[in-house]
């Protein structure tokens, strides 16, 4: 099969990756697995790209207790199963790219420390994402590694956009609306505008919904504001993340309940969204399926918050051309689509219902405003194709296409 690329998605409780053969100037999946359960239930999955299964393993949690173990774990099938694939540099997610990286950047020693200094913006996620690429450096210094990330395709907003209503020193600091979700918008933007160029060059706000979720306005094709900001908490509730929260309310939980910091933090992140609303479940299908009232109040919530980020997004591109959906929830769930539309009818919006009930790729009636799409989004592609591109340009691999919408 011959050269390849390998992608790391590296979380604190999993490990996704993917490979993809080198076909000039695209890729071509070969496998894609997910290592999840680190230290509860361990275990290991492989499909190929037909979606046959070529791993499926449980472990003890004693034996992989750890990233590090599960990493050896995702190492050894590698070694075992890459028959005559040979991986030419790996690419990796990594949640923060700071002030530094505005693109997706080759990783060395140097780079790698300006990286770790992010780790307190972003302390589980960053931590998690850096060490396979310490490990592959220490083992394997000749491998090309690229760290793609999720605040890159933010940097470019408006100073308005980037600044919290807080006293300046905070912003010099690094105390900024970064963003994230970058990699889905930027292959989801790029894929609207191979299917309609003119509408992707116009006012778009992707809808991405997934366990995390965010709203991007986008004009030509760039970011101009998103509902994330700080961290991946702000902006609209998710599965278990409380989103944009009246900052008093923490001020009450530590002053008048007694709560640390950390017992807040747990709160916000794990505890709350749609989980926290419904006292059911994170997963939109089992509050669909719900008769229970407090899943209909959360999925009433969730579609409501949403289609206000849409018309306050909006603002800041000055009106709207085209709206997508995607991620898990955005490209699988009518009814979430549809009770989101419908919060837009002032504006103008409406939904084709058959459509809609298709997850077809436009779901638009004709009299509506504005396009509306549902777009499938792929981040680890992404990450392949950025590192593809940076090795082309490095004169490593051949020549690159010209710049462009491509993904
Ligand atoms: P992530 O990659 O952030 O883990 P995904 O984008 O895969 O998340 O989205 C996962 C979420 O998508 C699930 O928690 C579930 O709520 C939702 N989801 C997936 N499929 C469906 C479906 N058919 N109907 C409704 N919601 C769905």
């Amino acid at each position: 099969m011959g050269d390849s690329i390998l992608v790391i998605n590296a979380g604190s409780s999993s490990i996704k990756f993917k490979l993809y053969g080198i076909a000039g100037d695209e890729l071509a999946p070969v496998f894609a697995g997910q290592f999840d359960g680190i230290g509860s239930r361990p275990r290991l999955r492989v499909k190929d790209k037909a979606g046959r299964a070529l791993a499926d393993q449980a472990y003890p949690a004693a034996e992989v207790g750890s990233a590090a173990a599960a990493q050896t774990v995702v190492a050894d099938w590698l070694k075992e199963h890459l028959g005559d694939a040979r991986i030419v540099a790996v690419g990796h997610r990594v949640v923060h790219g700071g002030l530094t990286y505005a693109q997706p950047v080759r990783v060395d020693a140097a780079v790698l420390a300006t990286l770790e200094s992010f780790i307190p913006l972003a302390p589980l996620h960053q931590l998690s994402n850096l060490d396979p690429i310490r490990v592959l450096m220490e083992r394997r210094p000749d491998l090309p590694q690229v760290a793609c990330f999720d605040t890159a395709f933010h940097r470019g907003h408006p100073e308005r956009s980037d600044r919290f209503a807080l006293p300046r020193a905070l912003y010099d600091e690094g105390v900024r609306r970064y963003g994230f979700h970058g990699l889905s918008y930027e292959y989801v933007s790029a894929a609207l505008h191979r299917m309609a160029p003119d509408l992707a060059d116009g006012r778009v706000v992707i809808c991405h919904l997934g366990s995390g979720a965010s709203a991007c306005a986008l004009r030509g094709g760039r970011s101009i504001e998103t509902t994330m900001g700080f961290t991946a908490l702000d902006g609209l509730p998710m599965g278990t993340r409380s989103g944009t929260l009246d900052p008093g309310v923490i001020l009450h939980l530590i002053e008048q309940k007694g709560m640390s910091a950390h017992e807040v933090g747990t709160m916000l992140y794990r505890d709350s969204g749609l989980l926290g609303l419904s006292g059911i479940s994170n997963d939109v299908r089992e509050l669909l399926a719900s008769t229970d009232p407090r899943a209909e109040m959360a999925i009433d919530m969730f579609c409501h918050r949403v289609a206000q980020a849409v018309a306050s997004l909006s603002v800041s591109i000055g009106g709207l051309d085209a709206l997508v959906f995607t991620a898990g929830i955005g490209e699988n769930a009518p009814e979430i689509r549809s009770r989101v539309v419908a919060a837009l009818g002032w504006a103008g919006l409406a939904f084709d219902p058959a459509a809609n009930a298709r997850s077809a790729t436009q779901i638009d009636d004709p009299r509506s405003r504005a396009a509306i799409y549902i777009v499938p989004t792929d981040e680890e592609r992404m990450i392949g194709l950025h590192t593809l591109r940076l090795l082309q340009q490095e004169g490593a691999l051949g020549a690159p296409e010209p710049e462009g919408h491509r993904a």
